[in-house]
């Protein structure tokens, strides 16, 4: 017998009333019961998106909803500017080689944040730049964005800035209306708390505006035809039902707790797990811009990083990841987004102090835990 824990930035664990609602029977999506759920789930994340522009509900995983957001509002030979600043940053760039639109790169070191004055400059001496792409949350780092700095950069010009939220949306704040996120792109494994499959993806009246120009061959992700839909309160292809459902009910209880104790409860677990690691001698691998979302902890030299992901998984059941690309074996990351409390913390730091000390890293054991705990006890 194993008990397992999830502490991995996507998927994340699942409450227990997403496990009911999707054991529920399925009904078909042309009727008004289905109606009624995504009336009530796309005024739900208009909440969790702290917006009045549409979201669309896609059934895909949230790349999907990325590639949805270029192929709609670009044309083959556009250009966008791309900020690039981990594994997420280049998929923008990927995708838009794919439907061949030019990219001016930002390359930002990775594990720090970009400048939004740099994204200014760059709109200044490229005025073709049609769109800017930009990551909340970089998960390969864990490093956080200033959407709010870049939206003032990019609204005062003809572009429109596209957020890639995937991970950060629902644990971290980001006001699209307000910060002029034109689309915010999501998906649901990640702090919305539900199993891999849906894509959501806002849009604000500038963005349709280049989604009606736009000469990019598109038919699944064809926002003209979600939108049409929409508008009747319908999709243009079979929903994920039951990711639907499930949905409607995480974006219940989210209004339910309000945004700002998610946003809290978020910088809690964040703070407990930073000072766990900090205390352990070990160094976070984006200290100063890191997010609430996920933490990048560097592996120190004498340890096989892939080898305590590796062991702390399979010999102990408790799942975090490991570094990618040129980060593989130099970091771990612990998440803490969605269905995550106090003692998931806890029990992921005891393990870490664990596998640590049989690995031969020297700390005085329960060095962690106990800082995690002073965390909790003051909040
Ligand atoms: C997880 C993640 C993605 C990829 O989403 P998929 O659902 O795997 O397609 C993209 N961007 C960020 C920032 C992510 O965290």
């Amino acid at each position: 017998m194993r008990k397992n824990y999830l502490l991995t930035p996507g998927p994340t664990p699942l409450p227990p009333q997403v496990l009911e609602a999707m054991s529920r029977p399925i009904i078909h999506h042309r009727t008004p019961q289905f109606q009624a759920v995504l009336k009530e789930a796309t005024e739900g994340l208009k909440y969790i998106y702290q917006t009045r522009n549409d979201v669309f509900i896609l059934a895909s995983s949230g790349t999907g909803a990325m590639e949805a957001s270029a192929v709609n509002i670009l044309s083959p030979g556009d250009t966008a500017l791309v900020i690039q600043g981990g594994k997420f940053g280049e998929r923008w760039t990927e995708i838009c080689k794919a439907y061949a639109i030019n990219t001016e790169i930002i390359n930002v070191e990775w594990g720090k944040a970009v400048n939004p004055l740099d994204i200014e400059n760059k709109l200044k001496s490229n005025p073709e730049i049609k769109a800017v792409f930009t990551t909340l949350c970089e998960t390969s780092t864990g490093v956080a964005s200033n959407i709010e700095a870049i939206g003032k950069m990019v609204k005062g010009t003809d572009a429109v800035l596209v957020v890639d939220a995937i991970s950060g949306l629902g644990a971290i704040d980001l006001k699209t209306d307000d910060w002029g996120a034109d689309m915010v792109v999501s998906g649901s494994q990640k702090g919305l708390m539900l199993p891999p499959g849906l894509g959501f993806i806002s849009v604000s009246p500038k963005a349709f505006k280049l989604i009606e120009a736009s000469k990019s061959p598109r038919y699944y992700f064809d926002l003209r035809k979600a939108k049409k839909a929409l508008d009747k309160t319908d999709t243009p292809f079979t929903p994920a039902i039951t990711l639907v459902i499930a949905l409607n009910e995480v974006l219940k209880m989210m209004k339910q707790d309000g945004l700002e104790a998610i946003f809290l409860r978020h910088k809690t677990m964040a703070d407990a797990t930073r000072a766990a690691v900090k205390s352990l001698g070990l160094k976070l691998f984006a200290p100063e811009a890191g997010s609430d979302v996920v933490t990048a902890v560097c592996v120190p030299e004498a340890i096989d990083g892939e080898k305590l992901v590796k062991t702390m998984r399979d010999t102990y059941g408790v799942t975090i990841a490991g570094g990618q690309d040129e980060l593989k074996g130099k970091v771990f990351r612990i998440a803490h987004m969605g269905f995550i409390e106090e003692f998931d913390i806890i029990t992921g730091i005891s393990c870490l102090e664990k596998v640590l000390t049989q690995m031969g890293y020297k700390f005085a054991l329960g060095t962690g835990v106990k800082a995690a705990e002073e965390i909790f006890l003051k909040s």
